[in-house]
């Protein structure tokens, strides 16, 4: 366990108001998944003044519509993390929520969200993201860090994959990391964590690589090793996820592993095999946290 960091913030990071979070519509930024999400504008995020109060969104009973939730004081000695669970788990049920076309930040559409990937045994992707994120929550909150997450629950639809980055953008935070198990062919297995390339804004350059490669980082120090089907050592540059297109602040995107291989799918089914993925990306978090 590292102890809490030192607050050391660099130019550039912003503040972290915070809030708990909770967004409303949308899914995946990802390869791993069959079905798409809706549209939900993607909104300029507010400039924060020093002192500003962070307002958060809660998802209607269809978990589309974003509605007033509540506000939280900004805490800016705090980093401030936002947790993007990938996927929901009601987003196979609403397949025209999903579907719907959302701008994918680099002048075309994509859906709004997937359902994600599950393994042989039907055990869903969103579940496995969704443990994992908790997971990483605790972790960093117990060092100190404010968490955002982009949805409240496992149990909704969306967001929608450009909304996910729009609530990001809106905390304030210091990072957004996503988080996915991939489903590719069968011999295909390891990590790999993607990172907006090429980048859009300055957020999306060095910063957001750094991010992506401490993340690879702390894998490969948990035993994980690289995707042998995909990227390169681990590091996956991409142009088509729309959630890492539309961040305005450091993001990268975790495939934590191949749910379609029967070794890794034994892997993501066990609680122990979680929290080795989540203790790892906690690590990686922090290690590029307290390096900025
Ligand atoms: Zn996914």
């Amino acid at each position: 366990m590292t102890p809490p960091p030192h607050r050391i913030r660099r130019p550039g990071l912003r503040s972290g108001l915070v809030l708990w979070a909770l967004v409303s519509n949308l899914v995946a930024l990802a390869a791993c998944g069959s079905i798409k999400l809706t549209n939900i504008p993607a909104t300029s995020p507010p400039a924060r003044p020093p002192g500003a109060t962070l307002t958060t969104t809660q998802p209607n009973a269809t978990g589309l519509k974003p509605s007033p939730a509540s506000t939280s004081p900004a805490t800016p000695d705090k980093f401030t993390v936002v947790l993007d669970p990938g996927h929901n788990g009601a987003n196979a049920s609403h397949p025209t929520e999903i579907n719907r076309p959302v701008p994918n930040g680099r002048g075309s559409t994509k859906a709004c969200n997937t359902t994600g990937t599950s393994t042989a045994a039907d055990y869903p992707e969103h579940a496995f993201n969704w443990d994992v994120a908790l997971q990483v929550r605790d972790a960093l909150t117990a060092r100190g860090v404010q968490v955002v997450l982009t949805r409240p629950d496992n149990t909704g639809v969306g967001p929608c994959v450009n909304d996910r980055a729009t609530i990001a953008n809106r905390t304030g935070a210091d990072a957004m990391v996503s988080i996915h198990a991939d489903g590719a062919t069968r011999s295909g297995h390891g990590f790999h964590v993607a990172y907006s390339d090429p980048p859009l804004n300055a957020s999306q350059g060095p910063s957001s690589v750094a991010l992506a490669t401490a993340l690879a980082t702390a894998l490969r120090g948990e035993g994980f090793t690289p995707a042998n089907y995909k990227g390169a050592d681990g590091l996956d540059p991409r142009s088509d996820l729309a959630g890492l297109n539309h961040a305005r602040i450091p993001a990268a995107l975790v495939e934590c592993a191949n749910m379609r291989n029967p070794q890794e799918a034994a892997l993501v089914s066990t609680p122990d095999g979680r929290t080795r993925y989540a203790t790892a990306i906690a690590d990686g978090i922090m290690a590029w946290l307290t390096s900025q």
